[in-house]
């Protein structure tokens, strides 16, 4: 039996819905769900909503909330109702919408379409193990009370035992805007429960009403929820309600591309990536590029090009591989594409400490050189120490060095000499020091794989440099040839 008219989900405005649990940090694969949302949202000029769904206490994890809030707020997707911010269908977080659920469950209950549950847990699971040995798919309506051999449907629910839905099975086909037209069999459908005996409704019930109550219009949700859709298409009938349209979400899959992405693969929280030192505009891109392309070849965008070029329509059914190569080699795109001063300003705790006490023009020239090659801001320290620091000689630097470890110490002590005679004339002029560097590899007729390398190894005892006529004159004449003498003792 209907109770309610069923009512039209307009089009128009568009409100999406992100609904996380707070059950621990979110990571790249659960974020997809919102950023897709919120992109829906902000292309249609609509109203994204955060929602809060912390009715399963025993998953709960203290303080997710504010996690999941803080994510959000890094990678700039904002909501224009929710949590910490209200709206005018407050309040945003389930385990305070208690009421609502139960106006709602009372109204079932009085069309019949939902009763006491007579059974205890054991009973239950009494059933489900009955029907594993018959080899049967275990449906709890087989042992609906009011049936023959079963007991007296109960006519009223005082909230102490669980309260459930009363289904009426049926074959159902819906659209989803993703996985295109879907069907299932009246086997799908079940008598789940709406309220626990703990007093909070099930996800199952709880988003329905909530989805309702805020005049959501688009669900756009993981694949995890696809099974349970004949369930909410019957419950939706029961409330007489018109559904938002679907848009189901295939799994971020682990690296490995098999199976769906997991903390337990080690996926990180999206925070830890902004504490590397991950821009959060290549964390949107990247995300939203998992199981999503325009159709082009484009492959970096910023959040404003996501936002116009967006379509749910061409989000793939497939899963989408997770590859943090990925990601870097992204991440590094789009620090190329900052100007100096931008990166500048970003960069400023990613600095090795004794960077302290060096000039701000200083830092930004040593800057200039690695922007080139900087994939992740925690990595500033170990690519420009040597700007900041004199680090001690490091025979393994040419012992392991493919070219250099052929010559004795004596013909690399003749090079270097010939080098310390050459840069001393220089006045360290980028111009010059090229200049010299190649009038070295006439002199010296060595290939610059072995003279520079020896000069890039003593001038800075790292593995790698950027160009060594770059890093010469950044770190000056005086560094420059003091640190030649160094080697030139050592050896
Ligand atoms: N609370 C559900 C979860 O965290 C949300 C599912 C939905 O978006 O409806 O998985």
């Amino acid at each position: 039996m209907k109770i309610a008219p069923t009512t039209m989900i307009s089009a128009n405005p568009i409100r999406t819905r992100f609904a996380p649990s707070p059950t621990g940090y979110i990571h790249v694969g659960n974020v997809r769900t919102a950023l897709f949302a919120w992109l829906v949202a902000r292309q249609a000029g609509g109203t994204f909503i955060l929602r809060l769904e912390d009715t399963d206490k025993v998953r709960e994890v203290e303080g997710s909330g504010d996690h999941i809030q803080r994510t959000l707020e890094a990678l700039g997707l904002d909501w224009d109702e929710g949590i910490s911010i209200g709206g005018p269908h407050a309040p945003y977080k389930q385990s305070q919408r208690l009421d609502h659920y139960r106006l709602w469950a009372d109204k079932l209950i009085a069309a019949g379409r939902a009763y006491a549950d007579p059974y205890t847990v054991t009973e239950v699971q009494v059933f489900r193990e009955q029907a594993q040995a018959a080899k049967q798919p275990f449906l709890y309506r087989n042992h609906r009370p009011g049936g023959s051999g079963q007991p007296a449907m109960p006519s009223s629910w005082d909230g102490s035992v669980p309260l459930r839905f009363k289904s009426e099975p049926q074959t159902y086909q819906w659209h989803d805007e993703v996985m295109g037209d879907l069907h299932a069999g009246v086997e799908a459908i079940d008598d789940f429960i709406l309220i626990k005996s703990d007093g909070y409704p099930t996800y199952n019930f709880a988003h329905i009403i909530d989805d309702l109550e805020m005049a959501v219009t688009h669900i756009i949700r993981g694949q995890e929820f696809i099974a349970s859709m004949p369930n909410y298409l019957n419950l939706y009938e029961a409330l007489g309600i018109q559904r938002p349209l679907l848009a189901t979400m295939p799994h971020v899959l682990g690296p490995d591309g098999n199976k769906k992405l997991s903390k337990r693969d080690g996926a990180k929280d999206v925070l830890e990536y902004i504490r590397d030192g991950f821009l959060p505009e290549t964390l949107v891109n990247f995300i939203a590029s998992l199981g999503w392309n325009d159709g082009t070849e484009q492959e970096i965008y910023n959040p404003q090009e996501l936002i116009d070029k967006f379509e749910l329509g061409r989000v793939q059914k497939s899963g989408a591989r997770f590859d943090e190569q990925r990601l870097l080699w992204m991440n590094g795109a789009h620090i190329r594409g900052l100007s100096l001063d931008e990166l500048f300003g970003k960069v400023t705790d990613f600095w090795p400490e004794q960077a302290a006490s060096y000039s701000p023009l200083y830092r930004k020239q040593v800057l200039s050189l690695v922007q080139e090659r900087l994939k992740y801001f925690k990595e500033l320290p170990e690519l420009t120490m040597f700007f900041f620091v004199d680090l001690p000689v490091n025979p393994e630097l040419i012992s392991s060095h493919k070219q250099l470890k052929k010559y004795d110490s004596s013909a690399l002590k003749v090079l270097l000499e010939q080098a310390q005679t050459s840069l001393g004339q220089s006045d360290f002029s980028l111009t010059d020091l090229t200049a010299r560097l190649n009038g070295l590899l006439e002199q010296t007729g060595e290939k610059p794989a072995v003279l520079f390398s020896l000069i890039r190894i003593a001038t800075t005892q790292a593995a790698s440099s950027p160009s060594l006529a770059d890093s010469l004159r950044v770190l000056g004449r005086e560094r420059t040839l003091a640190r030649l003498q160094c080697q030139l003792d050592y050896l």
